[in-house]
């Protein structure tokens, strides 16, 4: 009876243990609740899992249809931040992105926000944006990405007005600046578990996209979109 005492105390024992540890490694997130909605202010996932998501922001740009090509090479999903403006001059890269099963985000129509900008007219441009996406491809985003990735509160009550979860990244490419080597230095050493990623559809971005799926995939990381790296 006393052995099966200290049995049932040792076994509590290690699963607190294994409880704290698991507290110890997760991932830290930045939420925090605005009326119905959930703000993401950065990404990751309170489990831990080897998995990360690669976004490409601005799209469709001319150079969508090749990082499509080389997404579809590696057999890689992936979310796209539309902007309504550049979806309505090319509707059929809108619709290719969608069809091969990749994730789809709103990134405003304009592009174009100051922190000047009334609560009404960022309410406007979101849904602006929302209707051409739906008229393109079918489907409204589950998810926002502010230009430039401005968060204020005219922001956040922008997106509860239109029921859209802020969704910012955990580790910024800078493909925008930087060059191949540098690019995949910093995504390299940034990554972890459960990381959103930040690309653009640009020059750069399809010439060192290979190299990152590669190495990234060598390290043991599995590529999901959004949706799938946020679900509990
Ligand atoms: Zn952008």
């Amino acid at each position: 009876m006393r052995k099966l005492k200290i049995l049932v105390w040792i076994s509590c024992l290690i699963l607190l243990i294994l409880f704290l540890q698991e507290e110890v490694i997760s991932i830290e997130t930045e939420e925090d609740i605005f009326g119905l909605n959930l703000v993401r202010s950065l990404g990751g996932n309170s489990q831990v899992r080897k998995e990360v998501a690669l976004t490409f922001d601005d799209a469709p740009s001319p150079f969508t249809k090749e990082v499509l090509k080389i997404l579809d090479n590696y057999g890689v999903s992936a979310t796209f931040f539309l902007v309504g403006s550049q979806v309505e001059k090319s509707p059929e890269v809108a619709r290719q992105i969608v069809a091969a099963g990749h994730e789809i985000g709103n990134h405003s129509f304009s592009h174009c926000w100051s922190s000047d900008d009334s609560v009404e007219t960022l309410v406007e441009d979101i849904k602006r944006a929302e209707e051409a996406i739906y008229r393109a491809t079918g489907q409204v985003p589950l998810y926002f990405r502010p230009p430039g990735g401005m968060v204020n509160d005219k922001v956040k009550e922008a997106c509860g007005q239109t029921g859209y979860g802020i969704l910012l990244w955990w580790v910024d490419s800078r493909d925008w600046l930087l060059t191949e080597e540098e690019i995949l230095e910093k995504v390299k050493k940034e990554v972890k578990d459960g990381a959103i990623i930040l690309f653009h559809n640009l020059a750069t971005t399809v010439e060192v996209l290979p190299q990152v799926i590669e190495d990234l995939r060598r390290e043991g990381y599995k590529f999901v979109t959004i949706s799938q790296l946020l679900r509990y």
